[in-house]
């Protein structure tokens, strides 16, 4: 038989999914995957030789800006869809799901909606959903929930923490159910308002309102009390809820005795809980580490890992949310109005093989399933995202596992300029990034051109186009 010969061919690598592994060269079409294994040819041929062949990561969380704050603004989260999809693609990121909020209590979601879309639409490097967020669950949010869904989302974002106090608590059931009933999935945050608000303004009376105070300020069973009203949510109306950026023990048990139950309960959690624990928090510069939730011990970041290897973890996301350095150690960022949110677009998937595949923690299999696969699924994207099959759109993530680097925030796409991470030596970095079949990131350098990302949304059949 004669070899085919396709746009590009990704040769000589070690395909990956999350069923399985094994040696295989994969041919590309018209920006799809068409062949696994076998003879064929490329006009174009990318060397994978000794590195893994993974399916793009699909990052669900993200808080990339419509427009980044500039000198003179209020400090805030200081990636936008450009710098923001950029530092996708150098990680191996290819899909993104960003959390669209209103920009204050005057915006309606659906001109916050509109606002991502455009600025997305023009700068957007990776292909992405939006998420729309709810500041509130008032009659216009409600009204709005039916008519997002049938513009395409597939999903709504909550704070159980806000609007579980300074709303009617019925609405909040009310508009997970409407979510549910327009075949959307919830996220939820889940930290209880009022308990964390009580536990810091103590601390602040006490004195110990600084910032090494931050883990205490929102201890674990803030989030577990409310992981369990997010799950009696779920029971009372049937529709699903996944919570996001799980980051203890506690709030894991919670909801594995929910999904245990058959509750259709879904769990994320971020990079920050795995490989860092609340001990630098106390550091001088400790507040360079504050994300919602705080930092947690050891034994939280061990369930965790566990649950990210037995299935009771579904997915990691970064949540990606930096802000400039000196505004996350300026007095402007207290105990009580925390500046949260770190940088994590260029290191999760490198990390999480450094930390877990290389230390036997997680398989390569795992790894697939909790970066792509899993969450693809989970937001109506899979198969066109999530996996190597043909197909699939020719989103790939080529890592070699033999590649060293230190981590230096300063010299990567986002504009923060410094990582959480700085100084950690990571094995396992990409050599190449394929989106849609085009070579988007090669010698460490990002070659997509803004405005090329394509917004991904449910058609009428159900399927995402
Ligand atoms: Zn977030």
């Amino acid at each position: 038989m004669a070899a085919e010969e396709y746009d590009l061919v990704v040769r000589g690598g070690t395909l990956v999914t999350a069923g399985g592994s094994g040696p295989g060269d994969l041919g590309v079409a018209d920006g799809r995957i068409v062949q696994l294994g076998g003879p064929m040819r490329g006009r174009r041929e990318l060397d994978a030789s000794g590195a893994y062949v993974l399916p793009g990561a699909v990052d669900t969380h993200v808080h990339l800006q419509a427009t980044a704050p500039g000198p003179g603004d209020e400090p805030g989260f200081v990636d936008d869809f450009a710098s923001g999809s950029r530092a996708a693609l150098a990680g191996g990121v290819t899909t993104l799901g960003n959390m669209t909020f209103p920009a204050d209590e005057a915006q309606s979601v659906e001109e916050a909606v509109a606002r991502d879309l455009a600025a997305a639409g023009a700068c957007s490097a990776v292909d992405y959903v939006l998420h729309p967020g709810l500041l509130r669950a008032d009659d216009a949010s409600l009204a709005a929930i039916p008519a997002l869904a049938a513009q395409g989302h597939m999903s709504i974002k909550l704070f159980m923490m806000s609007l579980d106090e300074e709303a009617d608590p019925s609405r909040l059931v009310a508009a997970v159910k409407r979510a549910g009933d327009a075949g959307m999935l919830t996220l939820v945050h889940c930290e209880d308002g009022a308990l964390t608000r009580f536990v810091a303004e103590d601390l602040t009376a006490s004195g110990r309102d600084a910032l090494t105070h931050y883990p205490a300020s929102r201890p674990d069973f803030t989030e577990a009390a409310s992981v369990e009203r997010a799950v009696a949510v779920c029971r009372a109306t049937g529709a699903p809820v996944c919570l996001v950026h799980l980051s203890s023990g506690a709030a894991l048990d919670a909801a594995r005795r929910a999904r245990a139950g058959g509750l259709p309960v879904y769990v994320e959690t971020r990079p920050l809980y795995l490989h860092l624990t609340a001990e630098a928090h106390a550091a001088s510069d400790g507040a360079r580490f504050v994300g919602m939730p705080p930092l947690r011990q050891a034994n939280d970041s061990r369930a965790l890992w566990n649950g990210l290897a037995d299935g009771s973890v579904d997915t990691v996301a970064t949540d990606h949310a930096p802000w400039f350095l000196r505004d996350k150690l300026s007095p402007g960022h207290r105990l009580t109005a925390p500046r949260a949110g770190v940088a994590e677009l260029e290191t999760m998937v490198p990390m999480l093989y450094d930390a877990g595949v290389r230390t036997g923690r997680l398989s390569l299999e795992r790894l697939v399933a909790v970066t792509a696969t899993a969450p693809a699924r989970l937001h109506g994207l899979y198969p066109r995202k999530g996996t190597l099959a043909p197909g699939a759109d020719a989103d790939l993530l080529v890592l070699d596992p033999d590649e060293e680097r230190v981590i230096d925030g300063a010299a990567m796409e986002s504009r923060a300029g410094y990582s959480v991470h700085d100084g950690r030596r990571v094995l396992g970095w990409p050599r190449f990034t394929v989106s849609r079949g085009e070579v988007v990131y090669a010698d460490r350098t990002v070659t997509a051109r803004p405005g090329r990302g394509r917004w991904l949304r449910r058609t009428r059949t159900g399927t995402p186009t």
